[in-house]
């Protein structure tokens, strides 16, 4: 029998119109909405434009604009990309039984400088997700969208959000010009608020970032998607190394898309440097560095599999397989072939197998099915 799997990337595309329409009169002219001018698809805030993506012409044209990722067109059209149905049937034919979902319009949150914005933006996507999924929680896990440019509304909205049983709750992976760092203690009353809610935080990769295209000319695709690793390592050095993780043993964190295999190679790079500069730590840590990581960090992963041999560093709870679905530099529609090759050549049980398919996923992000309960 196979295992259940969860994937812990998965990405539905909002209405176009819900922040248009969804947030007071007052806002809506800066309400984050796409238009198409010229041949790109613009992603827009007022006259500030956030992200703009040069359009594909052709039979996958329209899905192809209608969602953030690079320019490779997939094998066949996504069904599901903005409708549950759809969903359900890829996820039939992937072998995928459950996931969490992330936003795509909402993934740029964190592009809007007025924290009044950006809180009434975040209830806006929250509300209509909550609304969306809340009938599926056995499929589906919903994550909100967090404010963060003012600390206080984070927690506000996490307390919110909790009350209509959200488990999940984004981020940003990089601590953009204008709030505080993740080694900052400013952030403890958020992590505090999460790990007393039940709430897992989610960074998503690229999110937070003012431009997600930074390296330009030769190899630049190449360069502009593997850095992104860098910004997920970025921030669990800081969480870990500033003590936010250590004064909060319960909060949980999820790296998302940005790979897994550099989580032991950060672990062990930590521990050497937490003694060996000893006497330059501040502040003093109760655990090492290696031992917070491995109670409090996940990574989600698609391919890259070296994560899985290097599992006796991180412990094989902290690995998480995403399918990244329905993006085109994800695993869709070729997951069974990636599943059934992702273990090839590996010593490890049938066990292990299984949490890293789906079980350390579907506990930690609390997915709705009895098997899945942890107890409290
Ligand atoms: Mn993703």
């Amino acid at each position: 029998m196979r295992p259940f799997v969860f994937s812990a990337d998965g990405h539905i595309v909002e209405p176009p119109d819900l922040f248009l329409e969804g947030l007071p009169a007052s806002m809506r002219s800066r309400a984050i909405h796409s238009e198409k001018r010229d041949d790109y698809l613009c992603t827009v805030s007022g006259e500030k434009v956030i992200f703009r993506m040069r359009m594909r012409t052709g039979p996958l044209a329209d899905e192809a604009t209608s969602m953030r990722g690079p320019d490779v067109a997939p094998a066949r059209r996504a069904l599901g990309h903005n409708n549950i149905p759809g969903r359900l049937q890829d996820m039939k034919d992937e072998g995928i039984d459950a996931e969490i979902v992330f936003p795509s319009l909402g993934l740029w949150t964190y592009a809007l400088e007025d924290e009044d914005l950006e809180l009434a933006t975040t209830q806006v996507y929250n509300d209509w997700n909550n609304a969306f999924f809340r009938d599926h929680t056995d499929t589906f896990v919903r994550c909100a969208v967090i404010p963060v440019r003012n600390l206080n509304n984070a927690v506000s909205e996490l307390k919110r959000v909790a009350a209509m049983g959200f488990t999940a709750a984004m981020v940003p992976s990089i601590t953009m010009k204008g709030i505080p760092a993740y080694n900052d203690p400013a952030w403890d009353p958020v992590f505090e608020a999460g790990a007393q809610l039940g709430i897992a935080f989610v960074l998503h990769t690229g999110t937070g970032a003012e431009n997600v295209v930074v390296e330009r000319g030769p190899g630049a695709a190449v360069m502009n998607y593997t850095r992104q690793m860098g910004d997920a390592q970025n921030a669990i050095m800081a969480l870990v190394a500033g003590g936010v993780l250590d004064r909060n043993p319960k909060a949980q964190i999820a790296v998302i898309e940005s790979g897994a295999s550099w989580l032991a190679g950060l672990s062990e790079r930590m521990d050497e440097v937490y003694y060996a500069h000893q006497v330059f730590v501040r502040p003093k840590l109760s655990r090492k560095p290696g031992e917070i990581i491995r109670a409090q960090v996940k990574a989600s992963f698609q391919y890259d599999r070296a994560c899985i041999m290097s599992r006796s560093v991180t412990g094989h709870e902290a690995l998480i397989w995403g399918s990244d679905y329905p993006h085109s530099e994800g695993t869709f529609p070729h997951t069974p072939e990636v599943l059934a090759r992702l273990f090839d050549g590996i010593e490890i049980s049938e066990r292990e197998k299984a949490d890293i398919v789906g079980g350390n996923a579907a506990r930690l992000f609390r997915l709705n099915r009895p098997e899945f309960a942890v107890p409290a």
